[in-house]
């Protein structure tokens, strides 16, 4: 059994437990928002699930929620079923591969984040890539290729995935400033929504961010922020690879993960 799983049965005993206890995470919209990483026949880590998995949790989705468009995020039209947008992050190649044939399949809309130096460079946004053969960019032509379809919306997801807090207000504008530029000069839409890279944000940040952004996406469930803030700080529910499963059909029918905030007590406990 992976570390991931048991951590996971251990906090699933402590949600039975203490769920009355635990703080609400921030709940304030009807709009959930999930966050998958990578489509790979061979995951083997939290940040990759296989493509029949993710097409079964997207299935799910759709059963359940009326799954936004990118461009409707922030006014979708009333509906009886409760919304759900669904959002990729770091433009691995698979997004082209793997996700967009299926999304192609299922008629699904995800927004995808894109750290732009990653798609210049093919430096990888994640600092434990030794087997650089498996942590290839999309290229700016296969975005292009996505961008035209229904299904992708591209979002901005920092130029050089810096964690957004650990950056003085210019470094962080300039860095923004530097993502917006390589997408127009690609040819490709201004992105409207932003995804903090490790899902890390401040106030400080979110202020800076919110002046070239309508909304901002982090990580795990937190606290909000006050105030036209609120828009800059949306909470994302992770699907990532050890909740295959019945983890990730809970998170989906919950649209919130209370146990990921004891998965994350726990780990931070063990740290
Ligand atoms: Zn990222």
């Amino acid at each position: 059994m992976s570390l991931g799983r048991q951590l996971k049965s251990l906090a699933w005993h402590g949600v039975k437990a203490f769920s009355a206890m635990a703080p609400s995470p921030s709940r304030r919209s009807s709009v959930t928002v999930f966050t998958l990483h990578r489509l790979i026949p061979d995951a083997c880590s939290e940040l990759e699930v296989t493509p029949a998995q993710a097409e079964s949790w997207l299935r799910s989705i759709t059963a359940r929620y009326r799954v936004l468009h990118g461009s409707e995020f922030l006014s979708p039209a009333p509906d009886d079923r409760p919304f759900a947008l669904i959002t990729v992050d770091d433009a691995f190649s698979d997004a082209h591969d793997h996700l967009w044939p299926l999304l192609q399949r299922l008629q699904l809309p995800v927004v995808l984040f894109v750290p732009t130096h990653f798609i210049d460079t093919g430096e990888p946004p994640v600092s434990f890539a030794v087997e650089r053969s498996r942590y290839r960019p999309c290229s700016w032509e296969q975005l292009r290729a996505m961008a035209a379809s229904p299904w992708i919306t591209l979002g901005a997801h920092s130029h050089a995935h810096s964690e957004a807090p650990t950056q003085r207000t210019a470094e962080l504008a300039a860095d923004t400033e530097a993502a917006l530029a390589r997408f127009t000069a690609e040819g490709l839409p201004r992105p409207h929504l932003y995804a903090y890279p490790r899902g890390k944000f401040t106030a400080e940040a979110a202020s800076v961010l919110g002046n070239y952004f309508d909304a901002g996406f982090a990580g795990l469930p937190h606290h909000s922020l006050p105030g036209d803030l609120a828009r800059m700080a949306w909470p994302r529910v992770p699907l990532r690879g050890s909740d295959a499963g019945f983890w990730g059909e809970r998170k989906i029918r919950n649209g919130i993960s209370h146990e990921e905030y004891w998965v994350e007590r726990i780990k931070g406990r063990l740290k």
